[in-house]
């Protein structure tokens, strides 16, 4: 029996998973640094042995590949990731040095896309659609050639690219391909693999709460705590398990399900209750952990002891599940009467550890 879906437990914690990371991103940001590679190392000899077999621009696109293999394999992976919305489709994009290596309307230099496709009537009024940066741009600004005059529509759309371009700055050095996911970052394999992950795995409304100083099975615990996907009597007999009795272990007063057994029941109540006398804080009584987290989220407090009184509730909740399960299973059994004083312990230890 599975709790949470796999693509869930890999989806990033912003997504509401436990950011695992799929192998399927991971192997794509692998395949891409080599393109990130070839662009940025154009005097290594393995790049010049590329491009003798399939061109200059064999690192770029799909098209002067002449022989399938393996580089064939990596540019086809990178290719579909972009038809596919995977990746943006500007990751790869030329940085301007002296525009003699850039097709204006063709490459991808300047925002999110080839120009020729968001100033497509502007494209096919140019009197030549293979003509270089250099071509239209110079020291002196911009040098237009159309094949007909540009006039209203056509001439709000021209000035309208005119202002997306800004400042080209033409300088001496030569233009060079970048591979990025923005301007702010260099290619990572990590970032890639996040941004596809992102875009693939399934995503919840509530972004998953992970604190480090919590050792790693008590964020989980938390984490399945809040999707109610934790093993109580309840949720066994919602699965399809025969279970003879569903009232809670602790007070066998009421069905043993999330709500009750982390804030209802007798044994946590009174742990809550006095968890709000040690803190002396005022803490309204909640019923359930859909409650907590909006209080915690809106209380006004810094950040540091906001931290301190989550670690206290994770404390509490967890010797509240441990107490559970040592009434049903065989083991050690924990002593109610210790609770209040090992959650303490265990509170002090998270935090000053
Ligand atoms: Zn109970």
């Amino acid at each position: 029996m599975y709790w949470v879906s796999w693509n869930q437990v890999l989806a990033s914690h912003d997504k509401g998973g436990l950011d695992v990371g799929s192998l399927h991103a991971f192997n794509h940001g692998l395949l891409f640094k080599w393109i990130w590679r070839f662009v940025s190392q154009p005097n290594a000899i393995w790049v010049s042995v590329i491009q003798v077999l399939h061109g200059a621009r064999a690192g770029i696109d799909l098209s002067p590949l002449q022989h399938k293999g393996v580089w064939f394999n990596i540019i086809n992976t990178f290719c579909k990731a972009k038809d596919k919305g995977i990746i943006p489709n500007h990751i790869l994009h030329f940085k301007v040095g002296d525009g003699r290596s850039i097709h204006f309307w063709l490459d991808n230099w300047r925002g999110v896309d080839a120009l020729k496709n968001k100033y497509g009537r502007l494209f096919h009024l140019d009197t030549e659609a293979n003509c270089l940066l250099a071509d239209r741009c110079n020291d002196e600004g911009w040098k237009w050639s159309w094949n007909r005059d540009i006039r209203a529509r056509n001439e709000a759309l021209l000035n309208d690219l005119i202002g997306k371009l800004g400042n080209v700055v033409i300088s001496h050095g030569t233009d060079s391909w970048h591979l990025c996911l923005d301007d702010d970052s260099d290619f990572t394999v990590s970032n890639t693999r996040a941004y596809i992950d992102d875009r693939l795995l399934p995503t919840t409304d509530v972004c998953t709460r992970w604190l480090k100083v919590l050792l790693r099975k008590i964020n989980i615990f938390l984490w399945r705590l809040a999707m109610d996907r934790l093993p109580t009597r309840v949720n066994l007999a919602r699965r399809g398990l025969e279970i003879e009795d569903t009232n809670c272990v602790s007070c066998n007063h009421n069905f043993e399900s999330v709500q009750h057994v982390f804030f209802a029941c007798s044994v946590a109540s009174e742990l809550w209750r006095r968890v709000r006398i040690w803190l002396d804080i005022h803490l309204p009584i909640f019923m359930d952990w859909s409650e907590v987290m909006p209080w915690f989220d809106s209380w006004q407090e810094n950040e540091k002891t906001k931290q301190k009184v989550y670690v206290i509730f994770a404390a509490l909740l967890w010797h509240v599940w441990r107490f559970r399960n040592s009434m049903i299973f065989p083991g050690e059994a924990l002593k109610k009467s210790f609770l209040f004083d090992s959650i303490c312990n265990f509170s002090f230890f998270m935090v000053f550890k």
